[in-house]
């Protein structure tokens, strides 16, 4: 295939990868967007596979490619099967460490079987792209794999070791690092140097995650997806692959900016979350002491408060999720609407495990897009509410955020405990991912009902059109 062609149908997947993150951006236009960009990626990778410059690079043969393919393929196509709706968060941080892992390996072989014929064989700004691309590949391979655990609660994550004096370690690890990146990309000595660096990052990408807790978790999850996709840019520059430098740069790109609405969301800088630590601090209150004066209600009781009402605000969380309560939440909205109560639905911008992960569970449920409300919006209208039903959220209706010494103080919440009555439907009174009791579940206006989300929903429901 002429090198004219490619770079044709490079420049058709480019275009297509921007117009699918156009559509990206509105729920309406989102699952076009996603095909435009699978569409997109086919294209890049049928043409990568029949451009002859490439495997002229040596390294690679059709039998090894194929291989690779049908074994990342089987994997993708299992995740994809089973993984269930809620542990999407996990899947899309293995992917993002893979995604890094996937950069590192392929800008290391091809300097591998290019470096045979002296220094001079590569040129200094493909030298500095490999260094990037090690760099900044293993960081993100290690600092996923954290992420991961985290977000999976996994049981190994007892037996990681935290580092004590982290910012002082990180600082020192980021620096040998990067001294290491530069000798790397200076002394063009791939054979060693290059697999000291990817070491060296693969522990910076651990120390710097692994300390990073509380509620700062999205922030790292957006830079870490933006992280995968620099890698990607850099190993781009590596094989001097046009459609891969363009994507991997809109990735990066994205993930910035996403990182950037996040941090906000977090009333947060980076720096802040890179470097300093969020989670339960000596001045968290013993949960014994915050639920003195915890009321527990049924369904029965909620649906009469409900049948009253005249505006309803239903705040999803992280449990709405794990309980797969979307659908019984539209129909109990819907009921509710029938009946000509208002009803709208407050969205906190980190709820849940990963950016937009409310947005998407609703959007399952056909619920429309108009009656979700953003944190700010919602807010205003609060203590205009007759009753706001918090469906497995815990930590974005945390009123100690506005507390100094609180573990997750200046936290943006939806403020739940302002309307009339404050209806809280999870199982028990266990802390939410920054592990600090709510004080919220004992206030005046609250009333706890412990269950399943789904079921209480179902619960409600029934009793309303039996009542
Ligand atoms: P939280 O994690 O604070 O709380 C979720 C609550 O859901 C738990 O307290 C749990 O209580 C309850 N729950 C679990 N299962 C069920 C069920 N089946 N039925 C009913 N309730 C259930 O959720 P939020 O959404 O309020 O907050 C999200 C948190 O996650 C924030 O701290 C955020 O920073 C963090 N985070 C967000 C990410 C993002 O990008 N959005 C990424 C990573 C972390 P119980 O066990 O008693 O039922």
């Amino acid at each position: 295939m002429s090198r004219a062609w490619v770079d044709l149908v490079y420049l058709i997947a480019a275009v297509l990868f921007i117009l699918g993150l156009k559509g990206l951006t509105h729920p309406r236009t989102a699952v076009r967007g996603n095909l435009m960009g699978a569409v997109a990626m086919l294209l890049a990778v049928l043409v990568t596979l029949v451009d002859q410059q490439v495997l002229g690079a040596g390294v690679f043969g059709y039998f090894l490619i194929f291989l690779g393919m049908a074994i990342g393929t089987g994997i993708g196509v299992w995740l994809a099967i089973t993984i269930r709706l809620e542990s999407m968060p996990e899947l899309v941080a293995l992917f993002n460490g893979l995604g890094g892992a996937a950069s590192f390996v392929v800008a290391g072989a091809y300097v591998w079987a290019n470096d045979h014929s002296g220094p001079e064989a590569i040129g200094l700004e493909i030298s500095f792209a490999t260094a990037a691309s090690g760099l900044i590949g293993a960081v993100t391979l290690t600092g996923s794999l954290v992420a991961f655990a985290k977000l999976a609660g996994h049981p190994l994550l007892k037996k990681m070791p935290l580092i004590p004096n982290s910012t002082v370690v990180n600082a020192i690890a980021g620096g040998v690092t990067l001294l290491l990146a530069l000798l790397c990309a200076v002394s063009r000595s791939y054979d060693l140097w290059f697999w000291v660096l990817v070491l060296a990052s693969l522990g910076l990408g651990y120390c710097l995650t692994i300390s990073i807790g509380g509620a700062d978790m999205p922030v790292v999850i957006a830079l870490l997806n933006s992280y995968s996709g620099l890698a990607a840019a850099a190993t781009g520059f590596v094989l001097e692959n046009n459609v891969l430098i363009i994507a991997g740069s809109l990735v990066g790109a994205s993930g910035l900016i996403l990182t950037q609405i996040m941090c906000k969301a977090m009333n947060r800088s980076l720096t802040n979350v890179l470097f300093g630590t969020l989670g339960p601090t000596g001045d968290t209150k013993d949960a014994d002491e915050v639920y003195q004066n915890v009321k527990a209600t049924g369904p029965d009781e909620v649906a009469m408060l409900l049948d009253v009402a005249r505006r309803v605000v239903i705040v999803p969380g992280y449990g709405m999720a794990v309980a797969q309560a979307q659908h019984a939440v539209r129909d109990l909205a819907n009921f509710l609407m029938d009946k000509g109560i208002e009803v709208e639905y407050g969205i906190h911008p980190v709820a849940g495990r990963m950016p937009g992960h409310m947005n998407v569970l609703l959007a399952e449920a056909d619920i429309p897009y108009e009656l979700l409300k953003e944190m700010d919006e919602i807010n205003t209208s609060m203590e205009q509410t007759d009753v706001c039903l918090v469906i497995g959220a815990n930590d974005t209706v945390n009123p100690d955020a506005r507390q100094a010494n609180s573990a997750i103080a200046g936290m943006p919440i939806i403020d739940a405990d302002k309307a009339r009555t404050c209806v809280v439907i999870k199982r028990s009174l266990s802390p939410g991912f920054a592990g600090i009791p709510n004080p919220l579940f004992s206030a005046d206006n609250a009333l706890m009902l412990f269950a399943d989300g789904k079921q209480a929903v179902l619960d409600i429901l029934s009793a309303l059109k039996e009542g």
